[in-house]
């Protein structure tokens, strides 16, 4: 066994060999992976081998499309049979709002370039006899649909990468790891350590024993699954003879269930509601192939179900019954990624669809450890999304509530139920009074918008507008025309201190600094160009910063920040998460409203637009900013949190003569949109330049920043290919329904970009779209624009200039 190498993957499920695989296809030859038992003796031994494209975010998609056309690649290269069945697919839907889904994740295939297609149940019933057409609605045909073997394929990825140089050590155990000084790892086995620069956690139905042994709390939990095996029938056998193809797969959205041929039977598995986790504290090291007791008890339901779908399956014998653990991360989606603040750490766990992602899985990570940069848009697979809220018994419950809506339609408005209220603010039960209706995200309860006296807080979820219209609308308006006032703790504070402060951000960020008391935004980018961070930047002294940005980016941008923190340094940077929570007051009288509360002038020849100071609120102090993110004359106000009770009480007070009105989270995000302003994982994500996303104000070519030398070479390459642009949509006024996100946009037919976000802005009475198409298409006059929402193409306009206030005269009054 080697004593030293470049990369340890510790563990030989069909994840970890497909990291290993494509670190030797990216060039890394000096890597190793242990397997403590035999490959493939975790979960995936007896996984179903069942593989799709389908996922509710597309960048995924994209990947899992990526995993499905690997197989002959790597069967071919191995010469180790993979078992690839490609028969395509068939998604069931039993109601309009399932057949509305479909239609929207075929949208987003488009964009993709993937190859689905919406057919009728007539159709799909010839494609799949077994199917009792009156429990469905319609269905989308994918072609990228099929089952692999698992044991093949695992195989396949370590001897292609042993052909290239990787070693793998089987019944070799990981025990410990121990991190040296100069960050590099001693990965303890039973067969004696390796020191490893870079250290894989792919340890699967492991994985939380392997995070703990660098000291981390994964948030990963496996569950029971079960699936069944029909003895050979006579129906799949008269098929395959007369259409000389295999049946195609099914999921079955109603049923809970999905199926697939396996030889001359039916596998037919399902997500149980009655679901079980599996060693929900700790994973028995003893466990190695196997299976558990069957409880047909908790999937009898389902079972029933399937069986009246799908009625030949139900009087076929049954072979075999299977129960067996995988893992899931509280959204179901994999953890992939470096860890925050832990040099040469790195995960590539909780993947529950092993055969579909493993090689998208893989490819990302083998490209972020070897490129710096995973190469595509993973946000919705970074281990980063979660915090140090996702402790054992929130996992335990995101994961159990996640498995029972795995064949559940989420729709883009809806808030999950699951481990709330976690985080509150001191204004929590305050605002409950009002009757907001709650939000959650990073763990923290944010209010969403505040429903009528007498009604319940309560939004009816829906792919189009919902009973939240009218008073966001009304909050809309109250902040356009007299003053609004929220909670604002919902994003992330960061302050930077200490010696050197000035000189390390400045080559971080894109913009200059800005003076002592004042605000500016900025940007921060990898070296490829790409935005990694989006924020504001107030100057409290000569070495003294407070960021702001996105709350979900808490552990992503950190991580950034902690791994570029120069050694030795006197430079401090700290999440400041809850100890710092915030207000806002916007609207043409919000300074009227917080001058009957302080004696700091606030006339803004003395407090101007982007002013950040120290001042007292009443008795509590508070640094005030002067923007807000509606695009209005406002403030912003940062405080402990023990002040925050008192300062909502006084504000809300002094507001009532000005006929104040609280506005949520919904009201804000659209009436930014009426300033064309992004938004940080929408607009702004580490796939686009600030260039293609209309960030040239922020670029200052003054000072040398990370990054600098990619958008100049862009610059000089003739500018970005694509940009950012701000659509009106012209809505279907039968059904009203307004963009998500990810919608494809179409000029002249074709599909020429996507849609990143939008929504309807009251103030202004229009339904807005922001969203990237080609740069030569981006230019006052392009007319020709359709966006696809919900199945029905609707005409676009192109809107390059805000809606509301071009000229920003509101916020600078
Ligand atoms: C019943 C069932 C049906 C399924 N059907 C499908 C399906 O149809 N399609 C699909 O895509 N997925 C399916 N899955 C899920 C699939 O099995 C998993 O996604 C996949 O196996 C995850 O692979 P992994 O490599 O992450 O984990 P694992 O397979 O658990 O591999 C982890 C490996 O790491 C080793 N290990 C752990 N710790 C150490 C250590 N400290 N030292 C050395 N070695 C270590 C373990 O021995 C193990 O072999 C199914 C799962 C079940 C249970």
């Amino acid at each position: 066994m080697k004593s030293s190498a470049r990369v340890v993957v510790i563990g030989g499920g069909v994840v970890g060999a497909s990291v290993l695989y494509h670190l030797t296809k990216e060039g890394w030859t000096d890597v190793v992976l242990l397997e403590r038992k035999q490959l493939t003796a975790g979960s995936t031994w007896h996984a179903a081998g069942g593989m799709h494209t389908l996922n509710g975010d597309p960048n995924v998609a994209r990947l899992q499309q990526y995993t499905v056309n690997l197989y002959k690649e790597i069967e071919k290269e191995s010469g180790q049979n993979c078992g690839i069945h490609l028969p395509g697919g068939l998604q069931l839907a039993d109601t309009p709002e399932r057949l509305d889904w479909l239609k929207m994740a075929q949208a987003r295939g488009r964009y993709l370039g993937m190859h689905m297609e919406m057919i009728s149940m007539k159709e799909a019933k010839e494609l799949n006899p077994l199917l009792e057409e009156k429990y469905f609605v319609g269905a989308l045909y994918d072609e990228d649909e099929g089952s692999v073997d698992p044991y093949g394929v695992t195989h396949a990825y370590a001897i292609c990468a042993r052909n290239r140089g990787a070693e793998v050590y089987t019944d070799t155990w990981a025990t410990d790891l121990s991190q040296r000084a100069d960050g590099t790892w001693d990965v303890i086995t039973d067969k004696g350590n390796i020191h490893a620069e870079h250290v894989v956690n792919a340890g699967g139905l492991w994985a939380r024993e392997v995070g703990r042994m660098a000291g981390l709390e994964l948030p990963v939990l496996a569950m029971e699954h079960h699936y069944l095996m029909t003895e050979p029938m006579d129906e799949v056998i008269e098929y395959n003879a007369k259409h000389g193809r295999e049946l195609p797969h099914m999921i079955d959205f109603a049923g809970e269930i999905y199926a697939r041929q396996e030889g001359q039977s039916i596998l037919l598995g399902t997500y149980e509601q009655d679901n079980r986790p599996w060693s929900a504290k700790e994973t028995p090291w003893d466990f190695v192939f196997q299976l558990l007791p069957h409880d047909l008890d908790r999937i009898s339901a389902e079972l029933e179900r399937g069986f009246a779908h799908f009625p030949a399956v139900g009087r076929a014998g049954i072979k075999k019954f299977v129960n067996g653990p995988f893992t899931f991360s509280p959204d179901g989606n994999p953890l992939v990624g470096p860890i925050k603040g832990m040099r040469g750490m790195w995960s590539a766990c909780a993947v529950m669809a092993g055969l579909s992602q493993g090689g998208g899985v893989g490819l990302s990570l083998a490209n972020w450890m070897v490129h710096g940069d995973p190469g595509a848009d993973i946000w919705a697979m970074d281990v980063a999304r979660y915090g140090d809220y996702a402790t054992l018994a929130y996992t335990n419950s995101k994961v159990r509530e996640n498995y029972s809506r795995r064949f559940r339609i989420t729709f883009p408005n809806e808030e999950l139920p699951a481990a709330r209220p976690l985080h509150t603010t001191p204004i929590y039960d305050r605002l409950t009074a009002h009757n907001a209706v709650w939000g959650a995200g990073f763990g923290l309860e944010h209010p969403l918008w505040f429903q009528d006296k007498g009604l319940e807080p309560k939004e009816d979820i829906t792919f189009y507008r919902s009973n939240a219209f009218k008073n966001v609308g009304e909050e809309s308006r109250a902040v356009r025309e007299r003053v609004g006032f929220s909670e604002a703790s919902n994003f992330a504070k960061y302050k930077v201190s200490g010696e050197g402060s000035a000189a390390w951000l400045q080559g971080l960020f894109t913009n200059a600094l800005p003076k002592i008391g004042r605000t500016v935004l900025t940007a921060m980018l990898n070296p490829q160009g790409k935005i990694v961070g989006e924020f504001s930047i107030s100057r409290i002294g000569d070495e003294e910063f407070f960021l702001f940005g996105s709350q979900a980016a808490e552990v992503h941008h950190p991580r950034w920040f902690l791994a570029h923190l120069p050694a030795n340094s006197k430079i401090r940077f700290e999440t400041l998460s809850l100890s710092m929570v915030g207000l806002t007051l916007a609207g043409p009288r919000s300074r009227d409203v917080l001058q009957k509360l302080t004696d700091t002038s606030l006339a803004t020849k003395d407090f101007p637009f982007m002013a950040f100071r120290k001042t007292n609120i009443g008795m509590a102090p508070v640094w005030l900013s002067r923007m807000t993110y509606t695009g209005d004359l406002g403030y912003e106000m940062w405080m402990a949190p023990e002040y925050q009770r008192y300062l909502f009480d006084l504000i809300w007070e002094a507001g009532r003569e000005f006929d104040m009105r609280l506005f949520g989270f919904r009201a804000l995000i659209t009436m930014r949109l009426e300033k064309n302003f992004g938004t940080w994982f929408r607009e702004y994500r580490p796939i686009y330049t600030p260039l293609e996303a209309g960030m040239d104000r922020v670029l200052k070519f003054d000072h040398d920043f990370i990054g600098r030398e990619a958008v100049e070479a862009e610059m000089k390459a003739g500018g970005p290919k694509r940009k950012l642009v701000m659509f009106q949509v012209d809505v279907d006024p039968q059904a009203p329904a307004d963009v998500i996100g990810d919608e494809p946009v179409f000029h002249d037919g074709k599909v020429v970009g996507w849609i990143t976000s939008g929504g309807y802005a009251h103030y202004s009475g229009v339904s807005l779209a922001l969203g990237y198409i080609p740069a030569e298409l981006a230019v006052e006059g392009t007319k020709g624009f359709e966006v696809e929402i919900i199945g029905k193409m609707r005409p676009a306009t192109l809107q390059l200039e805000p809606v509301l206030d071009p000229s920003g005269s509101r916020m600078r009054a």
